[in-house]
This record gives C-alpha cells, structure tokens and sequence, in this order.
C-alpha cells in the first residue's frame, strides 16, 4: 500500500491548552485510525495576528495509507481536522460563570495541514504547504523537530 507522511500544526489558545492539544491528538488518531508517527514538544508563543492570551503550538506527523487523488485526500483529511476542532469546541460548551451565564469559547484548538507527502495542492479550500509556514516561528520550530530529511530535501526553501 502507498502512504503519505501529513503534517499538521496544532495551536490553543483557549481554555486548558495542553489538555485541549493532548484531546486533539487522541481524536486524530482516532479520525484517522492510527497513532501519530511524531510529534514536537509544544511551545509557547504570543497570539499571533490578534489581541488574546498566548499560544501553545505544536506539530505532528501522520503516515496514512493514500485515499484517492491528493487532492480528494487532503480534503478528507481537512474535514476530520474541522470535526476534532469542532468535537474540542463543544467540550466546553454549556460551561457558566458564578452568575449561571453562559461563557462563550471560541475556538480551544486550531489544526492546519502543512504538509501533504510532497505535493502542491491549491484548491478552493486548501493551500497545501500551508502558507504561513516560512514567516511563523511557532510552526518552524516545532516543524523542525519532526520533519523527515524526505521533507527538507522536497522543500528545502522553508527549511534554511
Ligand atoms: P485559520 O487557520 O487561518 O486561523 P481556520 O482554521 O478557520 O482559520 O481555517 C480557515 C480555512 O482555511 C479552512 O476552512 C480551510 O478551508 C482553509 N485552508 C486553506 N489551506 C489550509 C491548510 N493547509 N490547512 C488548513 N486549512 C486550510
Ligand atoms: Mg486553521
């Protein structure tokens, strides 16, 4: 069977950030039926983009068997990353404060794809790689961490 080594960068902001990444991986790996082959050590950095609490980022690595075209693929794979952000949204749903209100979260936990094997895919809904990657620290470092020599040798100008 041919496989293909997926790159996701995680990010929480909201809420118990190392619970709702720890919760996000469990849930990948059950979207995808099977365990992570990689993942970085998780690292602080201010919200980027925005006025808010500070970020716990990460990266993690998948290897799964190929579904179809790349494109069909990696928009599979983009729906499950959508239903483990919203599956970690609704874990805190319902939550009120001292006076019985509902307090509103957004979103506890962010998954992108940055990778997809080696390919380019540009579609309506994915820019794969990620185009944040070159200008965010908290994706290269952790990135860095994970990413195979396969992966810096396809592409090597977001790895100096
Ligand atoms: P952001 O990640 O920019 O904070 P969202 O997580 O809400 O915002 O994503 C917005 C949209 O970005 C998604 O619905 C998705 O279609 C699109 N998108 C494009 N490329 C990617 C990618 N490589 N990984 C994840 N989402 C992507
Ligand atoms: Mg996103």
């Amino acid at each position: 069977m041919a496989f293909v080594d997926v790159y996701l960068a995680l990010g929480s902001n909201l809420g118990d950030r190392e619970e709702n990444l720890r919760q996000a991986l469990l849930r990948l790996d059950e979207a995808f039926g099977t365990h992570f082959k990689a993942v970085s050590r998780w690292m602080e950095s201010p919200s980027w983009g925005f006025e808010g609490p500070a970020f716990l980022n990460g990266c993690v690595l998948y290897r799964l068997p190929r579904l179809g075209a790349p494109e069909e693929h990696a928009t599979w794979i983009l729906d499950r990353c959508k239903a483990v952000e919203r599956s970690l949204g609704r874990m805190v749903e319902g939550e009120t404060d001292t006076k019985g209100k509902r307090i509103y979260h957004d979103r506890p936990i962010d998954i992108d794809i940055l990778f997809y094997g080696k390919e380019t895919i540009d579609s309506q809904r994915l820019t794969i790689p990620h185009p944040g990657i070159s200008q965010r620290e908290f994706v290269r470092r952790p990135l860095a961490e994970i990413a195979k020599p396969a992966l810096k040798a396809a592409f090597p100008e977001l790895f100096d």
